[in-house]
């Protein structure tokens, strides 16, 4: 038995309905006195309900916060290497786990195991960066900034800070935000997405496991209510928010007002440009899986490939139609697929709803996914890769954001055409080029307005060292995740001036300003 099923045996009392983390241990409303608003979770490749999750109210709330206030003043006094060895040994036991979490992902969100070991492994490498916390912490000293004294900058933790995460990566997403709080001496309270919140519940009592204190990290599962307990709550000093880029603004503005600190990533249309002189066999290989793993539900997927010149625009197409057809579809769970289903019906109807339009404004459709029935799940949320041609930058196919697994040619004349493009496109989260040339590449990343650029690298996901955010309307604030930036993000700054007078020293009265 994994440590995961003994501890969700210990504390949960109904296993279909999965309540909230709080203080070390899953809290269910009806123990906790409250009335429970519950949500729907689907396994996407059955189209069925598997579970229900409990919406966190009012009461709830208070004692996640509650909870993390109490932590509060000890976590943030433990030694920073003594948070550190916590970290340690959640990395192990995630990696122990890794099965455990990654089942609950595919079923939840639907999208193929290797990809949810994928994205967990991406998870851990904060959890490594986290174990640096030391290092990472020490501040600035200067000696004898003026006769006798000295003077250093420190970094103290907020106290309790918030994270907010969409349905697309359950479990790397977080692990973007509360490791690295966490480490810096910080509360965290996580509200995952409603839609697929198992794998923040595991990895909460792998925390515990690992000796994380109660009350350290909360898990409060929920809906736009919970969020806006989070946002009117002058207790939470910071919020950590990614999602659709409406959610993201109004995020960024409201709790802005409450004067907290904030941080939110939203939504994106990331485009890959193929030059002329570039290996479109590795460009096609780079894109299939960019465009269509996880049904094109990323954040950094490629959603439209900008094709310098009719020449590489039609050697492109022809490769990508026939590698469309070819992919293989189905749940998640058997690994010979290459892309599971959408997240919910609503999602597939969106997708289609897309792919109309696209037609009725005049692209061309190469494959046309819709309507895929797969055998065995006939009720799940499937759609086919689609591949359209011809798209312009007034189709709505290129403007929004349309999270499934919908590839867009545009075809191009040269490259300040393809980057004029880009520049003027509302997002600015990725975006890739294919060349052989490195003038053009640096050219290209000098002068692109987009926060994460690739250079024959189609998913340019910067590792844990570095930190995560794009420009534009893919960003709202200052600071982005993970990385050294989170450090700056999860702590406030306290500068110390210091002397200490020798016992000899007469020291007269001044009024004037002290200058050195
Ligand atoms: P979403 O905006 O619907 O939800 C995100 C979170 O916000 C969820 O926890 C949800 O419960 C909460 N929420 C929803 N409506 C709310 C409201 N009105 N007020 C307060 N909170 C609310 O996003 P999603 O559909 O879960 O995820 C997909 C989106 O996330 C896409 O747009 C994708 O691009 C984006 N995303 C961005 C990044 C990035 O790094 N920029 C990474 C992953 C996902």
């Amino acid at each position: 038995m994994s440590s995961i099923e003994k501890t969700k045996k210990a504390s949960q009392s109904d296993p279909n309905v999965l309540g909230h983390f709080i203080s070390g241990k899953e809290v269910n409303s009806k123990e906790a006195g409250s009335a429970a608003r519950t949500g729907k979770i689907y396994d996407p490749a059955t189209g069925k309900v598997s579970k229900f999750v409990e919406l966190a109210d009012g009461d709830i709330l208070e004692q996640a916060i509650a909870a993390a206030e109490s932590a509060f003043l000890s976590w943030r006094g433990t030694p920073p290497h003594k948070r550190s060895q916590v970290m340690f040994r959640f990395k192990q036991l995630l990696e122990e786990n890794a099965d455990d979490i990654c089942r609950a992902i595919t079923s939840e969100h639907g999208k193929v195991l290797d990809d949810a070991r994928g994205e967990l492994g991406r998870g851990i490498e904060v959890v490594e960066y986290a174990c640096g916390i030391s290092e990472l912490l020490k501040g600035e000293y200067s000696k004898n900034v003026g006769p006798g004294i000295d003077s250093w900058s420190e970094f103290q933790a907020l106290g309790i800070v918030a994270g907010v995460t969409p349905f697309n990566f359950p479990a790397m997403v977080p692990m973007w935000m509360y490791p690295m709080a966490i480490a810096c001496g910080n509360c965290f309270i996580l509200k995952p997405s409603e839609r697929d919140p198992s794998a923040s519940m595991l990895m909460a009592k792998l925390l515990t496991e690992a000796g994380l204190p109660d009350g350290v990290f909360n898990v409060v599962n929920g809906d736009k209510e919970t969020v806006d307990g989070l946002i009117n709550d002058p207790r939470v000093q910071a919020i950590s928010f990614v999602g659709s880029t409406p959610i993201a603004e109004s995020i960024y503005q409201r709790a802005c007002d409450k004067g907290k600190r904030v941080q939110a990533l939203g939504g994106a249309k990331n485009h890959a440009v193929i030059m002329p002189d570039a290996d479109i066999d590795n460009a096609v290989n780079a894109l299939m899986g960019a465009a269509y793993g996880s049904c094109g539900e990323r954040c950094m997927a490629i959603s439209v490939v900008v094709c310098v010149g009719e020449e590489t625009a039609n050697a492109a197409v022809a490769q990508l139609e026939q590698r469309v057809r070819k992919l293989r579809i189905g749940p998640g769970t058997d690994t010979s697929n290459d892309m599971g289903p959408v997240i919910t019906a609503e999602s597939l109807a969106r997708v289609n709803r897309y792919i109309e339009e696209g037609q009725q404004q005049g692209a061309e459709l190469t494959v046309d996914g819709r309507g895929l029935i797969v055998a065995g799940h006939e009720e799940g949320f499937f759609i086919g890769g689609c591949l359209f041609d011809e798209v312009t930058q007034n189709m709505s196919i290129y403007k929004d954001e349309i999270f499934g697994p919908v590839l867009c040619v545009v075809r191009v004349a040269n490259l300040d055409e393809a980057m004029a493009l880009i520049n003027s496109h509302e997002y600015g989260n990725g975006t890739c080029i294919f060349t052989r040339d490195g003038e053009t590449a640096r050219y290209f990343s000098d002068n692109i307005q987009v926060g994460m650029v690739g250079v024959n690298v189609v998913l340019p996901v910067p590792v844990a060292s570095h930190s995560f955010g794009g420009w534009k309307r893919s960003l709202f604030g200052d600071l982005y995740v993970y990385g050294p930036d989170a450090v700056r993000f999860y702590t406030r700054r306290k500068t110390m001036t210091q002397r200490w007078p020798a016992s000899s020293n007469e020291e007269g009265v001044q009024f004037s300003f002290p200058s050195n």
